[in-house]
């Protein structure tokens, strides 16, 4: 049971599994994620076997995840080191992606990271976009309208502003109807 009351503005690290195979000297090899509690296949020495089990294991991963809006970028969490060529300043929305260098083939990254940093990622596949944020405390305090000052400074005679404006009104009704009138009348007659 949980009771957080963790605001949804509130950033949460970027979290990322690391699904890995490491080869042994007699050519075997082992395949461990960075969930401890993750079961893994035994030691073998059928690579393709474990390769095929490593991605279908990230895959899982993956789709277990709820991309957080709310997350820090995990890439930018380590010093953008996976993309050391190019700086970024991690902005946007968070992403799910899976990290994979196919010509290796021995490491699957599932990572949150910013929409800045996922396209400077090599052999990087966007898995999932976080739905966008609900942000209460985001919107623009501008949209607010600003309260009316109490007195308009500068108006000398307020009472002849308004009963001009009726005057006026008034006598556009009375010279509306009048010509209207004037023209019918002869109309109906003949
Ligand atoms: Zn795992
Ligand atoms: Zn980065
Ligand atoms: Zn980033």
């Amino acid at each position: 049971m949980t009771t957080c009351n963790e605001t949804p503005t509130e950033r949460v690290p970027g979290r990322a599994w690391t699904v890995r195979i490491t080869g042994h000297s007699d050519r075997s090899a082992t395949v461990s994620c960075s969930t401890p509690a993750c079961r893994m296949p035994a030691r073998s020495k059928d690579l393709a076997a474990l390769r095929a089990f490593a991605a279908r294991h990230a895959a899982a991963h993956a789709k277990a995840a709820t991309v957080r809006p709310h997350a820090w970028c995990h890439c930018g969490s380590q010093g953008c080191a996976a993309h050391p060529e190019t700086a970024a300043h991690c902005a946007g929305a968070v992403l799910l992606v899976l990290r994979h260098d196919p010509t290796v083939g021995r490491v699957w990254n599932v990572e949150e990271v910013c929409e800045t940093c996922a396209p400077l990622l090599p052999n990087v596949t966007v898995l999932a976009r976080a739905t966008r944020p609900r942000r209460p405390t985001a919107q623009p305090t501008t949209a607010v309208p600003a309260a009316r000052p109490a007195v308009p400074g500068g108006f000398s005679s307020p009472a002849t502003g308004p009963a001009e404006a009726e005057s006026r009104t008034a006598t556009a009704r009375r010279s509306r109807r009048a010509p209207q009138r004037a023209r019918r009348r002869p109309g109906r007659n003949r």
